[in-house]
């Protein structure tokens, strides 16, 4: 294809870890496509990214594009503040966004945003740039922020901490209230986030298509439900594994797409110890837990006698800063023997180690397709957004590990993780060994991903005329 004739397409994430790396691999994908990639980060996540001229250097029509997200440096972007970033977002990015957007030489032939970002659709609208929505959290997920209208309507929500237990109508009883999107908790309808999911709601409809990070068998059921909402669907993931099928035979990944320093000495540790032994640990990026929530998941991990590796990343913990390193009297023989702790873990690799085990996670929809890809079980402890639907479905529809949700309690954490890695692990394990299998096969040539995404190319390509 020559360079005139070659599609620009611009790439606009919310600017997280998650989200991030999520786009930089599809960015990557589209490169490899020979397709010319403008990506926007924020400048407080580019300061960051170690590798980011790396990309210029493979792709050399590959552009990062940089804007301020309106916040102080200080701010710790945590899941609490992700309001607070939008609106600024609105007020400080947008201008720049639309100027990227419309002075794009050659000019954009299609714009791929976050689902979140509500102005990019009037945006891309007035600089007359096609749009594509890309919602990094689960679909599972996203189903149930879209229905929170119609579940509005039909009383379902809000509900009280009393009808936490109960079903939810019209889902064959999977979903109890506590299992929808954190923020269908809120009592008060007029909330400016029950207020931001509504917009959602109503401008996904308005992009050509909507890209997911899923794959057609993990999500089939909710992926037709959501064509009634938009009729062109593109599901491409898991994105890490179908990146690494598509450069087969091609030089290797850029890998440094995290934002923090992966302290590797973790795998070093993990290669001495006998196979799937351990229990890994992570609540990913935004989320914070409580000092109590730290005191009761560390017992736990103590108590069950399991060899446990614990990415715990600082500023994940509420509370005072300093008393960080030190280890209560009464863990510190069990962690000495069995644990390992770093700030931040090289998590796909730790997830591959076959000394890994099973997986303590809060059902980030990243962290839990990397578990999928892995087969590796998981035992799931969410706290925002898609991951109360996330862990009722890898409890309860996949059936690859337990769901934790609302209990932070030292016994319970012990025996879990004694399930998991113990008296059901052959279960857990078999289950997780074959949806990772079905992950590989989508990604392939000739699965749905793969085909899904040769798709996103053409259709890309047809923007162009
Ligand atoms: N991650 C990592 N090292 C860690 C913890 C997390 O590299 O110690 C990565 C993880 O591989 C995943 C991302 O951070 O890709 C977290 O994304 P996810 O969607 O799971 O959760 P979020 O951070 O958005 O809540």
């Amino acid at each position: 294809m020559g360079k005139e004739t070659c599609p620009h397409v611009v790439i606009f994430p919310l600017p997280l870890q998650g989200p991030v790396k999520c786009m930089l691999k599809l960015a990557e994908m589209l490169s490899l496509a020979g397709i010319r990639v403008t990506f926007i980060n924020s400048h407080h996540v580019h300061r960051r990214l170690p590798d980011a001229a790396a990309y210029f250097s493979k792709y050399p029509d590959f552009r990062f594009q940089t804007l301020p997200d309106g916040l102080p440096d200080d701010n710790p972007r945590t899941g609490d503040q992700i309001l607070n970033l939008l609106k600024s977002m609105e007020a400080v990015s947008l201008p720049v966004f639309r100027q990227i957007l419309s002075s794009g030489s050659p000019a954009a032939t299609c714009l791929i945003a976050d689902g979140v970002f509500i102005f990019a659709a009037s945006v891309a609208a007035d600089v007359g740039v096609p749009l594509l929505y890309f919602d990094t959290i689960s679909p599972c997920g996203l189903w149930g922020l879209l229905s929170l209208p119609n579940l509005i309507q039909s009383g379902e929500v809000p509900f009280t901490d009393e009808e936490l237990d109960e079903v939810v109508a019209g889902t064959d009883g999977v979903m109890r209230r506590r299992d929808l999107p954190s923020f269908c908790r809120i009592k008060d309808m007029n909330d400016p986030i029950i207020q931001l999911v509504i917009e959602e709601a109503n401008h996904i409809p308005l992009a050509q298509g909507l890209i997911f990070n899923t794959f057609h068998h993990l999500e089939a059921p909710i992926l037709s439900q959501m064509l009634t909402i938009c009729p062109n669907i593109y599901s491409v993931g898991p994105l890490h594994a179908h990146l690494k099928a598509r450069l087969v035979g091609a030089e290797s990944a850029i890998t440094s797409d995290s934002i923090w320093e992966e302290d590797k000495s973790c795998i070093s540790w993990l290669d001495k110890q006998p196979s799937k032994s351990v229990i890994y640990v992570s609540i990913g990026s935004l989320a914070v837990m409580t000092r109590d929530q730290l005191y009761e998941i560390w017992h736990g991990l103590v108590d069950s006698g399991s060899k446990f590796l614990w990415a715990r990343r600082p500023g994940s913990v509420s509370g005072p800063k300093d008393d960080d390193d030190v280890v209560p009297s009464d863990l510190s023989q069990g962690t000495k023997e069995r644990g390992c702790v770093v700030g931040w873990a090289p998590q796909e690799e730790v997830l591959a180690h076959p000394s890994v085990g099973g997986f303590l996670t809060h059902s980030g929809w990243n962290s839990t397709l990397e578990s999928v890809v892995a087969g590796k079980p998981m035992i799931c402890w969410p706290f925002h957004a898609d991951q109360q639907v996330n862990s009722r479905y890898v409890g309860e529809v996949w059936r690859l590990g337990l769901d934790m949700k609302d209990s932070c309690d030292r016994t319970v954490v012990a025996e879990m993780v004694r399930e998991v890695m113990g008296s059901r692990k052959d279960e857990f394990s078999d289950r997780a060994c074959e949806m990772a299998k079905l992950a590989e096969m989508s990604v392939n040539p000739g699965g749905s991903s793969f085909l899904d995404f040769d798709r996103l190319i053409e259709d890309i390509k047809m923007m162009k005329i």
